[in-house]
């Protein structure tokens, strides 16, 4: 089994296999650097240099424009979000709660080394508690973030995702693509890219937004801005279907209030306890809920 991400990892200039030279990556065959920090490879440049994000620009905005009103919601946004991830970290029952909901049934039981492919992996959630559970992750995305320097057992590849992921092909048992899909341009490219590199009967957990959620039902408008489409149950489903997976469990969750969505959300998810939301989520019918939830099969 393949424990090391150099066996698996190649060059996405040129698909050649990669050495570790001091603080940098080496490609044999294109003669190519890629700088190292840390647990971080970087594949494309520049993209590290800075964090930017909407939320950061509108909280910057909202800084300058009303600092009465924002103080109390950015304390209690930061507070709220470092219990968060410290949970992810060190948590066990949210870590069994995880693996519980998301990992397929027998892949739990029958575990096998190798390493998990987190493709989109934002500030490195599911690698932290895959890590909790003694499964090593390489997560995958377009920015840097500091906070994977608190994950020893995983490894993070800076690049910008668009056709190639450099990887050699059926190299991983599962890959998660959290929220990321409805983001990409081409998003059919992806799930055969996503199935190339899964091994034989391999399985890719997928979340997706809803888009028969209960906001879109009454405003008809997305979840979130900056997606560029969202997918209702049969269409992710015919997507999955037809580039070769089968569909072993599809589920939703979240209650998504269609009316005054952002502030209710903030409310659900960062001043109430959460055991709220999870019952009027669960009260909300499966098909008006905001995040669709997938795992497929590699046929
Ligand atoms: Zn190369």
């Amino acid at each position: 089994m393949k424990n090391n991400i150099l066996e698996i990892l190649i060059c996405p200039a040129c698909d050649g296999s990669l050495e570790r030279t001091g603080e940098k990556l080496f490609c044999r065959k294109c003669q190519k650097e890629y700088p190292l920090f840390q647990n971080a490879f970087f594949f494309s440049e520049g993209e590290h240099q800075k964090e930017i994000s909407l939320g950061k620009i509108f909280s910057f905005l909202l800084r300058r424009l009303n600092p009465i009103s924002y103080w109390p919601f950015s304390y209690f946004t930061k507070r709220e979000f470092k219990r968060l991830y410290e949970s992810y970290l060190k948590d066990r029952m949210t870590a069994r709660k995880f693996a519980h909901d998301y990992l397929p049934e027998d892949y739990s039981k029958n575990r096998e080394d190798g390493v998990i492919l987190d493709f989109g992996c934002s500030q490195g959630r599911i690698a932290a508690i895959m890590n909790q559970l003694g499964y090593k992750v390489v997560g995958l995305d377009k920015l840097y973030y500091a906070w994977w320097t608190n994950l020893k057992n995983s490894t993070f590849v800076v690049l910008n995702i668009d056709k190639k992921i450099p990887f050699q092909d059926r190299s991983f048992n599962i890959i998660f693509a959290f929220l990321i899909l409805e983001y990409l341009q081409n998003d059919e490219i992806i799930i055969q890219e996503l199935n190339k590199k899964l091994k034989e009967h391999g399985y890719l957990i997928l979340q997706v937004p809803n888009k028969d959620n209960l906001r879109h039902l009454l405003t008809r408008r997305k979840l979130a801005q900056f997606h560029l489409r969202e997918y209702s149950i049969k269409e992710i489903s015919n997507l999955l279907k037809n580039n070769n997976f089968i569909i072993e469990k599809i589920w939703t969750e979240r209650f998504y209030s269609p009316i005054f969505t952002n502030t209710l959300n903030y409310v659900f998810e960062i001043l109430l306890p959460h055991k709220i939301l999870d019952f009027v989520s669960s009260i909300t019918p499966q098909k008006y809920r905001g995040i669709i939830n997938v795992i497929a099969r590699k046929k």
